[in-house]
């Protein structure tokens, strides 16, 4: 028993592991595509956070496998296979629940974790990203990870949920995670700057948490931010773009990025 557990564990290790290196992988590629040297000099800090993530890996994984052990063999969870288990309408319910619920564990754990000792103890791993990368989804200190890797874990045994929905959460927070650090908007602009963008969180306002520390704490909606008075409103890639920019001379490149991102933080300024 303990020997299928621990292969259950290890099994979600490599999968949490794998996923993160081949999401995180796919848009640090966008990225070098869309602005060729936003990363440029942040090789050793790159490699900092897909070690940190990787241990990450294994701290998600734990949970996980012993949960999914469980699952397959007893019985536990209120994850469900058949479609029509519950009523239709409460699959995108389900989803939404979920993000809701995640949303607010992130939200009020980030906050703590922002407290002087903790940070220091702690979250001080994920701020040592200056400016984060697509590679700084998971680089958390273990303290950190673990209150990440208890969230979806604790909620299939309170909310039912089918297995494809529970997939799309996944997907969702593993996109999300990645894209917010990613130091560029991957969505439309109509998506962030609209009316959508007043309660979604993408790069732009997590962009600002990274650089003010003390708002824009949530991981999908403002909502939380919002009742809290911790919202700041949308940050700025400018000042991350000119210090790349900066970093690239620096590092003896030659001439500016090949202008998408210069004229993007152009734009933002203005
Ligand atoms: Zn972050
Ligand atoms: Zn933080």
């Amino acid at each position: 028993m303990i020997l299928a557990i621990l292969l259950s564990a290890l099994a979600m290790t490599a999968i949490v592991g794998i996923r993160y290196l081949i999401v995180s992988g796919a848009f640090a590629f966008a990225t070098r595509v869309r602005h060729p040297r936003l990363y440029a000099g942040l090789d050793a800090q790159m490699r900092r956070e897909i070690a940190w993530s990787l241990a990450s890996a294994a701290i998600y994984g734990l949970p996980a496998g012993i949960i999914a052990w469980g699952w397959q063999n007893h019985g536990w969870t209120r994850i469900y296979s058949d479609l029509h288990a519950w009523p239709l309408w409460y699959w995108p319910v389900s989803v939404l629940l979920y993000l809701f619920a995640h949303d607010t564990w992130f939200y009020w754990t980030h906050r703590w974790m922002h407290r002087p000792k903790v940070f220091k103890l702690a979250h001080a791993v994920h701020h040592a990203s200056r400016p984060p990368t697509a590679w700084a989804a998971m680089a958390f200190h273990p303290v950190e990870a673990v209150t990440g890797a208890v969230a979806i874990p604790l909620l299939v045994f309170a909310i039912p949920i089918h297995v494809s929905a529970l997939a799309l959460v996944l997907t969702v927070m593993t996109v999300m995670g990645v894209t917010n650090h990613m130091g560029w908007e991957v969505f439309p602009r109509a998506v962030w700057q609209g009316p959508l963008g007043g309660w979604l969180i993408t790069a732009s306002h997590h962009q600002r948490h990274h650089e003010q520390y003390g708002c824009n704490y949530g991981l999908y909606f403002r909502i939380w931010d919002r009742l809290c008075g911790t919202d700041r409103g949308l940050g700025d890639f400018a000042r991350a773009h000119a210090q790349a920019e900066r970093r690239g001379r620096a590092a003896g490149g030659g001439g500016p990025d090949t202008g998408r991102s210069t004229r993007v933080a152009a734009r933002r300024r203005g």
